[in-house]
């Protein structure tokens, strides 16, 4: 970047942020009330009018329903580049434990029937709120900047599906196509703090139904079956040297057996064994070889058993690779560094936590990056640290006690968004 920009770019984030106050003001009030009514995923559909509706008072041209709940608004502000920024909008199946005034108390019915509690326990309220905010800020100062900004609030982060549901649902056809692709998530980190992370930051997951098939007997004559659970304990060993025996070591991948169920009763041998494992790699090659791994492994165990069905693999909640450039990562991260200054914006690191924003950047192959926001009260860290202590007493996203501070997360996130999108938008 040369100077000139650098100095255009700094001024024009000046600009645009004059107005953070007032805009802090009913963000406090609109992070409440979305935490207040989480909403499970593909069940979003008063977080998605709350964000239309906002959208429309801010001026942009507003699409419903992209891919069930999907929102997206486009504020054209002539000559310029496209920058698209995307919020997660939905909840998560978790009765929520924070004690907060605010807190959850609603339940809902999931997608198998069941009645669950449901909490905002991985922030994208506060996702939803940073980038209704970032519209609002870039709306009222159009004289500041020149180009196209997208905001996209996208269902179902959760369950690996609502990137996927918007772009089937004619995203690619219905936006302008965008030069860039931004997202960001509320972390465990300090409040105050913006991780940045250059190449892969978030692994690819991949979670797999295994059946195995057996044949069931009466538990006394075990020469009359073939043991399920006996060939299911197998297997869950065997799949063990998938990371430890077949992965070069330095090379990242995790292979989790997360479930094994089978049979109901102590003298009845039953006749199929359900597992269900769950992988993560950075790396596409090694995701392609694990999987062949666990398909051969499994295959082999039932022969070797005499099973007499083959295995069946059912793959669900898949998650790309959040893998981001390079190019669009050091200039987001040097005007990260230069608006909040160096010891704030940290080193973020590889996560194994995964998210599935990369299949919309992906869709249109343009270059992307993921940024984490810190959450936690930043003196209830320190202690925590001081203590060595941080893994006890500081509750991740997930947990029912995960309870960013509402500043300066919100803020932070705000700012953040409006100062990625304006690094490309500046006139
Ligand atoms: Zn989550
Ligand atoms: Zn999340």
């Amino acid at each position: 970047m040369t100077e000139k920009l650098r100095d255009q770019t700094t001024s024009s984030i000046a600009e645009v942020l004059t107005g953070l106050r007032e805009t802090a003001a009913w963000q406090e009030r609109v992070y409440k009330e979305i935490h207040t009514h989480p909403e499970l995923s593909f069940q979003e559909t008063k977080t998605a009018a709350l964000a239309a509706t906002k959208l429309k008072e801010f001026g942009y041209e507003v699409l419903e329903g992209l891919g069930r709940t999907g929102v997206v608004g486009i504020l054209r502000n002539g000559e310029g580049q496209t920058v698209l920024a995307r919020a997660d909008m939905d909840a998560l199946p978790v009765r929520e434990n924070t004690g907060l005034p605010y807190a959850s108390t609603l339940t809902a019915v999931d997608d198998s029937g069941n009645t669950v509690n449901v909490a905002h326990a991985c922030a994208h309220d506060a996702h939803v709120t940073c980038l209704l905010g970032a519209a609002e800020l870039l709306a009222k100062t159009r004289q500041s900047w020149g180009g196209t900004f997208i905001a996209l609030f996208q269902p179902a982060e959760e369950v690996a599906g609502g990137a996927k549901a918007m772009i089937d649902g004619g995203l690619r056809e219905r936006i302008p196509k965008p030069d860039v692709a931004f997202a960001q998530h509320v972390l465990a980190y300090p409040a105050g703090k913006i991780g940045t992370q250059t190449g892969p930051v978030l692994s690819a997951g991949d979670s797999i139904r295994i059946t195995l098939y057996g044949k069931g007997a009466h538990g006394s004559m075990p020469h009359n079956s073939v043991d399920p659970v006996v060939l299911a304990a197998l297997v869950v060993l065997r799949l063990q040297t998938i990371v430890s025996r077949e992965t070069k070591p330095g090379e990242f991948a995790v292979l989790t057996v997360g479930s094994s169920i089978a049979g109901s009763k102590s003298n009845i041998i039953p006749d199929r064994a359900v597992l269900l494992a769950n992988l993560r790699t950075y790396d596409m090659a090694v995701r392609r070889r694990m999987i062949d791994s666990i398909e051969r492994m499994v295959k082999a165990e039932c022969e070797a058993s005499g099973s007499p069905r083959p295995p069946e693999f059912d793959y669900f909640d898949q998650y790309p690779l959040t893998d981001n450039h390079p190019g669009v990562t050091d200039r987001i991260t040097s005007a990260f560094r230069s608006h909040f200054g160096k010891e704030p914006v940290f080193d973020l690191g590889r996560l194994t936590a995964s998210e599935d924003f990369s299949d919309i950047p992906n869709a249109f192959g343009i270059p992307y990056t993921y940024w984490g926001v810190g959450g936690t009260d930043p003196e209830k860290y320190q202690r925590a640290l001081d203590a060595g202590r941080v893994e006890q007493d500081i509750p991740v996203n997930h947990s029912e006690f995960f309870a960013p501070v509402i500043e300066p997360t919100l803020s932070n996130g705000t700012q953040a968004l409006v100062i990625a999108a304006l690094t490309y938008l500046v006139k």
